[in-house]
């Protein structure tokens, strides 16, 4: 059942037209009609350390082999149609609609069992910043902060290296792409456990290199909670 209550709340809303954003239909709850809605791929039982999807919740043979610099990862959609398809809006094309729902969506579903300090989105290259106006794991974040009453702080950390788009690249080749890519420039003497905050996860590179900056800066948690993973 879809809580309609946020939608009122939401300003935008009012100058949508009244069909589904995914397939045009007559939308029952927007932006989507209600088969649209019934089709979000929630991401169910996954591993708690990296959210790759599993029979039952549990820690995943990867994550038991290596060890990784953030505790808990948190995703609450696979990244398969129609979430893809509201990403994408939401990421290039600056859709506030989308993500306001996403945004929405995740400080709906996400679990919090032990209430962080700070959510940190995970930070864009000035250059990309730039170019695309708007950092979308900020905007998600935003949302969050704004359901939970957990603070959002934009300036912790900066993304130094333009890395390269990463889609084509193994695991170990985005690992090593990001290298260096993030520099912590403040933390708060009062910061013990901190969440990332991210659209979409797929190795966990990003994350991870992240993660480690923090970890190194003095931080004694890092947990990650993204929009949806990849389960390439
Ligand atoms: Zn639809
Ligand atoms: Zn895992």
């Amino acid at each position: 059942m879809i809580n309609v209550g946020w939608a009122l709340c939401c300003p935008p809303f009012h100058l949508i037209p009244q069909t589904c954003f995914l397939c045009g239909d007559a939308a029952t709850t927007l932006p989507m009609c209600s088969a649209c809605w019934a089709d979000l791929p929630f991401q169910g039982p996954a591993c708690v350390r990296c959210a790759k999807r599993l029979q039952k919740v549990g820690i995943c043979k990867q994550c038991q082999e290596a060890s990784k610099p953030y505790t808990h990862t948190q995703a609450v959609f696979s990244y398969l149609y129609p979430l893809d398809k509201l990403i994408l809006a939401a990421k290039f094309h600056h859709n506030m609609t989308v993500l306001n729902l996403l945004g929405h969506l995740m400080a709906q579903h996400l679990t919090i069992e032990s209430r962080p300090d700070v959510l940190i989105p995970v930070p864009l290259h000035p250059k990309r910043l730039r170019h695309r106006g708007y950092n979308q794991s900020l905007e998600l974040a935003k949302r969050i902060g704004k359901h939970t009453g957990i603070p959002v702080e934009m300036n912790a950390c900066q993304r130094i290296i333009n890395t390269p788009p990463q889609t084509n690249l193994s695991g170990k080749q985005r690992q090593s792409n990001l290298k260096g890519a993030f520099k912590v420039v403040r933390v708060e003497p009062h910061w013990q456990h901190l969440v990332l905050i991210d659209d979409v996860m797929t190795t966990g590179a990003t994350v991870e290199e992240l993660a480690s900056v923090f970890i190194a800066a003095g931080i004694k948690q890092v947990d990650v909670w993204c929009c949806a993973k990849s389960n390439q």
